[in-house]
């Protein structure tokens, strides 16, 4: 959910978001809660409340922009911001290339926070600690502060993982040893924060024990998802795209039927499958078109009716580092990207299967070396 842009940069809120909102306001407008609001009407707690939410929304926002703003300066385009449930997330369109670059960039979140605790502490002191403003910023202080504490912790992929990452790269000169280090400290202390949820939650804060829980296996999650993207990207280091398109075998005549279509997807374990007219590209069919059609239609419908036609249809070229054309797909919800020869004729499909096969083989053949 798209709520605007600053200084350029896009910014999206996650539905959970929603959620963490309403729960901070509902906490500081509590009668009970650490504003000690007890005596004080319902409309001034409520706004008490939502300004108090809205102040911490900011301060994870200033936090985020403050990674993309850096990132920015230090050449790496920015796609956008987004806010969801644990806090934030900068989308970078490339990475850090060099190790202190790395550095600042997520060190620079922390950072911000700690400031910004620094700043609310400033405001609390400055508007006296009996009144209800007062410690609303002092509650505010201590949240910027746990913010920059939780974020430095060095798990992947939080900045504190990152920064981790940098001083590996640095000292060890791989990055990919950099990430190995990093994901392996990074588990350790998602299996500490389970452990330590869920001693928590049976003995003392049964709330709190299931979150700290929860984030830890989020960080777990993470942590994999991490290790498997930096092992795609390690392996297509060097090839183009050209090599991980789909064999020429894989394309439909135009005059194939939905069945014919159905059936060689079926046989080929594919989604998507290119048309041509002789050698002349003319579209992209997928499994979804197909499935569209009852099964009489399919005996009588032509590809050409339902597939994608070429000026709808992604291209590459097939000479193209195949990291780059595997992120615009990823980018995308196109099932393939069509790759283009030198004279801009579109030769063949680069689909998400055509790179798990790639892999797999990839996989094979370093199976056999060892
Ligand atoms: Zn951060």
């Amino acid at each position: 959910m798209r709520i605007g842009s600053l200084f350029g940069i896009r910014i999206d809120v996650n539905a959970s978001w929603i959620f963490v909102f309403a729960l901070v306001a509902w906490m500081l407008a509590n009668p009970r809660g650490p504003l000690q609001l007890e005596g004080v009407g319902t409309a001034e707690r409520v706004a008490l409340g939502i300004a108090g939410s809205l102040l911490f929304f900011a301060s994870v926002l200033i936090h985020e922009l403050a990674h993309s703003l850096l990132a920015r300066a230090r050449g790496i385009p920015v796609r956008g911001i987004t806010l969801f449930i644990f806090g934030g997330v900068s989308q970078f369109e490339g990475e850090a290339q060099d190790a202190p670059g790395e550095a600042w960039i997520s060190g620079i979140g922390p950072l911000t926070s700690l400031l910004l605790g620094v700043v609310f502490y400033g405001l609390a002191l400055a508007s006296g600690t009996h009144n209800h403003a007062g410690l609303m910023f002092e509650y505010l202080s201590a949240a910027n502060i746990i913010l920059a504490v939780f974020n430095i912790l060095p798990a992947y992929p939080l900045d504190g993982g990152r920064v981790l990452h940098a001083v590996v790269w640095r000292i060890t000169g791989s990055r990919r040893r950099a990430t190995l280090v990093t994901v392996t400290a990074g588990r350790a202390i998602a299996a500490l924060m389970i452990a330590f949820g869920i001693v928590e939650t049976l003995t003392f804060d049964a709330f709190g024990g299931l979150w700290i829980t929860f984030i830890g296996w989020f960080l777990l999650q993470a942590g994999s998802a991490e290790q498997s993207s930096v092992f795609i990207a390690g392996a297509l280091k060097g090839h183009v795209a050209g090599e991980l398109a789909a064999p020429p075998q894989q394309r439909l005549p135009a005059d194939a039927t939905a069945v014919r279509a159905l059936s060689l997807m079926q046989a080929d374990h594919v989604r998507a499958l290119p048309v041509f007219l002789g050698d002349e590209f003319s579209g992209v069919v997928t499994y979804d078109d197909l499935a569209r059609l009852s099964e009489d239609e399919r005996a009588r419908t032509y590809v050409t009716a339902v597939m994608t036609r070429p000026d709808g249809v992604l291209t590459a070229a097939a000479g193209a580092p195949a990291n780059d054309v595997l992120a615009q797909l990823a980018r995308s919800s196109a099932a393939g990207i069509a790759l283009t020869a030198q004279n801009g004729a579109v030769q063949s499909l680069l689909t998400r299967e055509s790179v798990m096969h790639w892999l797999a083989g990839m996989k094979a053949v370093a199976g056999r070396d060892d």
